[in-house]
């Protein structure tokens, strides 16, 4: 059995195997320890194998399930081994396969997807300078391509989120290894650019990818034959679902660095909880495809705003012809996109068929309460899709198709007759006996049936001798002699095997229903698409009214016009916790006012402020309405953020490293359509480099970059930076100060902040009163010193000249005077030190 065991593992040596033993899946080796440390099951010790113990764990057959959600929420990739052969068959062990692969990226079972979130399968190809990406979500049925430099990779990991990345195992790339995702190592020759061409044009039916405007990226390409590789072999099948391709260039959507989706809590709060965040407060979809949808909305924002204008509309419609009728249909929608996907993997449970059908059943009346302009073909699928359902599977089918009693009655002559021969037992066997009763003249026989010896007519021992000829004994008990009669026998085995054919030939059934279902993948799935884009319509068209949203407006020049602007998380937790009402702020950057300079106290909204700019801007992008009362916007390219938060402590980067780094990619990557928010920004080191880097940074984003820029700041004298940037504005949150407290207005005001309150957030955060006092001293007195200082230094001062280049000359010297055969090799030393010295300069 080992032996056995070992022969299958070897074909899965990075893979958890779980090898089937009657009622256990067993784990051996160091599979088992790493079992045993993260599902914390015991460890065994049974037998030898090879002179050695042999250590394993298992886990019971009917708790796989749990356990298989724990590991792949844990990264890991679990084979399943069962026993296909007959138990007794032939020498040796039963005959084992593994059967089934699960991992984290092609994972297809409803009990271990979230509802909500695709499994990204990614892959990607290349290292050093270029990559090419491919992608999948199984459960969806379309690829992704993609090519990017390495700079821009974890921009595509933090959009794509992967639920596992492969990575060829002989290069593998360092910016995936460095993020925190599982990786997969495939073997080198799966990355291969023209076998990943000829395997997409084999998957989506077609002579070549111009058509998709896929034929150049060959790096994707060979990403894309990786990628397919491995869901075929997880699946152990073709994907017959998977139907089309998208290829996506960083430079069609709008770019939302790592650092931006973190910053502005996006899908997940800064703690990496998934609520409050923008998601969780626009997701009132109806079904688990529509928020998917909507998920990949918000996270996918395109800076062509056709389709982002096309759903303003759609919300219009709906708020014209009424939203909650459909909503309501919708309620009563399955996960039709999840369910055509494991039709196509023959994976598809009956309950899922049930759902379809309930599915298809309402279309009518959902099409009826869908305005007409989002009306379409899709919303249509052939009629004998549901016809097919509503004859094949039964109203309440069994969870499992091995229990029977899935498909309906009068789909299948055969199978009527088999279920009839079942339930046609008790009045056959009432019959017989009255039959038998007065055929004998025995009043108290019976015809009675048992497990183990099967139908049997029972007569006491005192009628005994009254049993005629045809009855052959089956069995003698203290009172009674038990026979059979041929009449019985046959009636017997009819019965029993009729429950076996009848459960082989529902098996049999259903597999024709998928093939018949197989060939109706693509409206399904086109049905399923429409679906889940209605829902998450509808949600957005919910959200604009229940929240009082406004319809944002595009324009082409360079604007970013808001009036009222609110941040609608916040603005929700405040009236859930019946706090403060939330103070709506406008604000108005254009061609002539490009940077606002954004001081005032602690706590008095700075963040908030300059992330719901951020959020209105990317709600609209999207195609959602805005928590706004106005909002024009015109072209952008990115959402840029620098805001302090946890410091990266798995990355042993410090704060100040960290908030360069951020900085940094900023400037490099900002252009005049950018949104960039710089909180705080040098707070990370002492007050003089700080302040120098922020100045630095204000007048190379107002001189150079251009970007639309909100700048908060703590640094006061930074307020004098519009005086000398024509495109820089001074706006202020406001506060007033009631005798030793303070009061936060959280309103936007024209002009620099008077003064900050530090020390008065500080006693309101509950510092001891002598501290307090002590600080406010201390305070008083370096305002005097400062104030005091003639200090005549100007910050926005343009740098001095870089100092020339020393002569050539100097270096000739400095050669002139060296005799390598006469020098010491510390001579040479410091010779050579001199000349790195010069060279550098
Ligand atoms: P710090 O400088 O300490 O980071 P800040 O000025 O950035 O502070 P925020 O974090 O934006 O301040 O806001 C602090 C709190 O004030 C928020 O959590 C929120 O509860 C409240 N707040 C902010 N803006 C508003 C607003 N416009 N209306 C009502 N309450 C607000």
């Amino acid at each position: 059995m080992m032996a056995q065991y070992l022969g299958l593992k070897a074909d899965f040596p990075d893979t958890l195997l779980l090898y089937r033993m009657g009622d256990f899946y067993e784990v051996f080796y160091d599979d088992a320890r790493k079992c045993n440390a993260l599902l914390d099951i015991t460890l065994t010790q049974r037998g030898t194998s090879a002179g050695q113990p042999v250590v394993m764990a298992g886990v019971p057959v009917h708790a796989l399930e749990s356990y298989l959600a724990k590991l792949i929420k844990l990264g890991e990739a679990v084979a399943i081994a069962e026993q296909v052969g007959e138990v007794g068959a032939g020498k040796g062990p039963v005959e084992r396969k593994v059967v089934r692969v699960v991992t984290p990226g092609t994972i297809t079972d409803t009990e271990l997807l979230a509802d909500k979130q695709d499994a990204v399968l990614l892959s990607v190809s290349g290292h050093g300078r270029r990559h090419g990406l491919a992608w999948l979500s199984l459960t969806q049925g379309e690829i992704g391509l993609a090519e990017c430099s390495d700079a821009e990779l974890p921009g595509w990991l933090a959009r794509l989120m992967p639920a596992e990345i492969l990575v060829n195992r002989e290069h593998q790339p360092a910016g995936v290894m460095r993020a925190r995702f599982p990786v997969t190592n495939r073997p080198g020759w799966q990355f291969d650019g023209a076998l990943g061409q000829r395997k997409l044009c084999e998957q989506l039916g077609v002579a070549n990818l111009q058509g998709f405007n896929a034929h150049e990226l060959t790096l994707a390409h060979a990403a894309a034959s990786a990628l397919l590789a491995f869901a075929e072999h997880t699946q152990g099948r073709a994907l017959a679902h998977v139907r089309s391709l998208r290829v996506q260039r960083a430079s069609d959507l709008m770019d939302l660095p790592p650092a931006t989706q973190r910053n502005l809590e996006l899908v997940q709060t800064l703690r990496g909880e998934s609520s409050p965040t923008l998601f969780s407060l626009i997701d009132t979809c109806k079904s688990g495809m529509g928020s998917r949808m909507l998920r990949q909305w918000l996270l996918h924002p395109r800076r062509e705003r056709g389709e982002a204008m096309a759903r303003h509309n759609a919300i219009a419609a709906l708020h014209a012809e009424g939203f909650e009728p459909l909503r309501d249909a919708l309620k009563s929608v399955s996960d039709v996109e999840r369910i055509a996907a494991r039709i196509a993997l023959r994976q598809v449970r009956p309950r899922e068929l049930t759902g379809l059908r309930a599915t298809l059943r309402v279309l009518p009346q959902l099409r009826a309460v869908t305005p007409a302009a989002l009306r379409d073909a899709t919303l249509n699928p052939p009629g004998d899709i549901l016809e097919l359902l509503e004859r094949a599977v039964a109203e309440e089918p069994a969870l499992l198709p091995r229990d029977g009693g899935v498909i309906a009655n009068g789909f299948d002559a055969e199978l009527d007759e088999l279920r009839g021969i079942q339930q046609n037992c008790d009045g056959f066997l009432l019959d017989l006996e009255t039959r038998e009763r007065a055929r004998t003249g025995i009043a108290n026989l019976r015809v009675q049936f048992n497990r183990v010896h099967g139908f049997y007519i029972e007569v006491t021992q005192g009628q005994v001798d009254k049993v005629p000829m045809d009855y052959q004994r089956r069995q003698t008990l203290k009172n009674a002699e038990r026979y059979i009669t041929p009449e019985l026998k046959a009636f017997e085995d009819k019965a029993l095997s009729a429950q076996e054919r009848a459960l082989a030939r529902e098996k049999l059934l259903y597999e024709q229903v998928i093939d018949a279902l197989i060939t109706r993948l693509e409206p399904l799935t086109a049905l399923g698409r429409t679906l889940a884009g209605l829902d998450a319509l509808a949600a957005l068209a919910e959200r604009a009214v229940t929240l009082n949203w406004c319809r944002p407006e595009f324009v082409s020049q360079p604007c970013l016009e808001i009036e009222a602007g609110r941040h609608p998380v916040v603005q929700a937790r405040l009236a859930e916790t019946g706090g403060a009402e939330f103070m709506p702020n406008d604000c108005r950057l254009d061609a002539r006012t490009k940077l606002l300079v954004i001081t005032g106290p602690n706590m008095g909204g700075k963040s908030t402020f300059m992330r719901q700019v951020a959020l209105i801007a990317l709600l609209a992008a999207i195609g959602s309405y805005v928590p706004a009362t106005s909002c024009r916007l015109g072209p952008m390219d990115a959402i840029h953020t620098r805001i302090g938060a946890a410091d990266d402590l798995a990355n042993a980067q410090s704060t100040f490293m960290l908030e360069m780094t951020e900085g940094a990619a900023i400037l490099h990557s900002a252009t005049d359509q950018s949104l960039v928010l710089m909180d705080e920004i040098g707070r990370g080191t002492s007050t003089f480099d700080g302040l120098a880097l922020a100045s630095a940074i204000a007048t190379h984003l107002h001189d150079k970059t251009r970007a639309f820029t909100l700048f908060a700041t703590h640094y006061f004298e930074l307020t004098e930076f519009p005086a000398k940037h024509p495109l820089a504005q001074n706006w202020h949150v406001s506060a007033v100060e009631s005798g030793e407290d303070i009061v936060f207005l959280h309103e936007l005001q024209a002009g620099p902040a008077s003064r900050s309150y530090g020390v008065q957030v500080a006693r309101l955060a509950g510092m001891p009163a002598s501290l307090v006092r002590q600080a406010r001293a201390t305070l008083e007195a370096l305002e005097a010193r400062s104030n005091a200082e003639d200090d005549q230094f100007d910050l926005f001062a343009a740098p001095p000249a870089p100092p020339p280049p020393p002569e050539p000359s100097e270096l000739v010297t400095a050669l002139d005077g060296i005799d390598p055969d006469a020098l010491s090799p510390r001579e040479a030393l410091e010779a050579l030190y001199k000349l790195k010295r010069l060279a550098k300069a």
